[in-house]
């Protein structure tokens, strides 16, 4: 979880409410339960200041009374708790052929998620299919769309027209010309983060799953391509556009295989699911109906074990440079793709020894499997606004 009692202090000066609401609420999720007195000292608030914002959250459902305290002297003094189930947020993964839903309460607890089939992944088609998908997860987990927070939409990048902006498998076309943050929030009539998947499985990670002590780490998502996210010093790194992390177009193959970007030997051609069902048709032998990369793999496909190899090569390569470029804690694997298949892949890897990552003191492995499995963005994009609502600091959240 993000540090708690960091001695985020709130101001009086009545400047910022919302970060004075920030404070409060998340001082009595770590010290509950705390009465007035208490969190007006702790948080540097007036008596008053706090009370009123006390009276906003107890409104709200997010705090509840747990009585007094009792064996002191005088008066006794109500306390407070938080209150998890007092809101909720949303996260949705949009891929190329379907999307992911979680449903968090405020702990970050899942309450309810579900992959539905996407045929059409433009933005006319998915912004309907999206908005249909979260009411019927609102509904079926029987919470109040009003206690809504908001709705993470994670989906790959990079966001805006750039020179990565080309029809391949692995971006759902037809977003970069839009705004979406604006169309979801016309759509869904709440508040809207947009995050590129790896970040936001990056955040999962850190929130709760295999990561949840490093400040610094790197994620390799695998989606339909391949994306990077980065926490460094607590914080994800986004870059100017949101755009930071596009790690499958990083050349691990001089004059390798073309690549739809325009280049040729990138590690998304090699090393991604989409690289994989490339891989295995151009081996030409018989798949058997309905397969999966792990059916395959758990049947020893010769072609299967092939692309293995050959991906675990240039993943090496990859995780080698994410080593000397942000001396990270640890490069954890994992996203859309079952872990039977991130185990194979990492079991073959070859890192490179001329790396900063290369050395006797370790605590953590050079690479580990991540542990939220293929629901991680989805719930990072859910996690985000939680923690914009509860946490003061700008630790890894925006
Ligand atoms: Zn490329």
């Amino acid at each position: 979880m993000v540090e708690e009692g960091t001695g985020v202090i709130g101001s009086n000066a009545g400047r910022s409410r919302s970060h004075n609401r920030r404070v409060v609420l998340d001082f009595v999720r770590a010290h509950e339960p705390a009465g007035r007195a208490e969190i007006s000292r702790s948080c540097g608030l007036s008596i008053q200041a706090v009370s009123n914002i006390i009276d906003t959250l107890e409104g709200e459902g997010l705090l509840r009374t747990v009585g007094h305290r009792s064996g002191m002297r005088g008066k006794p003094a109500l306390q407070y708790q938080f209150n998890p189930d007092g809101a909720f947020a949303l996260g949705v993964e949009i891929l190329p052929d379907a999307m992911v839903c979680a449903l968090l309460n405020l702990s970050g607890k899942r309450i309810f998620s579900r992959r539905k089939k996407l045929p059409d992944a433009s933005p006319e088609k998915a912004i309907p299919a999206v908005t249909k998908l979260i009411a019927s997860a609102i509904e079926v987990s029987g919470r109040d769309r009003k206690n809504l927070l908001g709705t993470g939409i994670v989906m790959p990048g990079p966001f805006g027209k750039s020179g990565l902006s080309f029809s391949g498998a692995a971006v759902p076309g037809g977003w970069e010309s839009i705004d979406i943050r604006q169309e979801f929030e016309k759509a869904l009539n709440c508040p809207v983060i947009i995050e590129n998947d790896a970040t936001a499985a990056a955040v999962s990670e850190r929130l709760a799953g295999a990561a949840s002590e490093l400040n610094n780490f790197c994620f390799i998502y695998f989606g339909t391509g391949l994306g990077l996210g980065v926490i460094a010093g607590g914080h994800s790194q986004r870059g100017a556009l949101g755009n930071a992390g596009e790690i499958g177009h990083i050349i691990t193959k001089a004059n390798g295989l073309p690549c739809p970007c325009g280049n040729f030997g990138c590690l998304e051609t090699y090393a991604s699911r989409m690289g994989a069902f490339a891989f295995l048709e151009k081996a030409g032998g018989e798949l058997p109906e309905g397969f999966t990369l792990a059916s395959l793999l758990e049947a020893q496909n010769p072609a299967m074990l092939e692309w293995v190899e050959v991906a675990a090569l240039h993943l090496s390569q990859a995780i080698g440079m994410v080593e000397n470029l942000f001396d990270p804690e640890t490069v954890i694997l994992g996203g859309a793709i079952a872990d039977v298949v991130i185990d194979a892949l990492i079991a073959k890897l070859d890192l490179p020894t001329g790396s900063i990552a290369n050395r006797p003191a370790r605590i953590y492995p050079r690479v580990m499997r991540g542990s939220s499995g293929r629901l991680t963005a989805a719930i990072g994009g859910a996690a985000m606004i939680i923690h914009r609502t509860i946490t003061p600091t700008v630790t890894v959240f925006h």
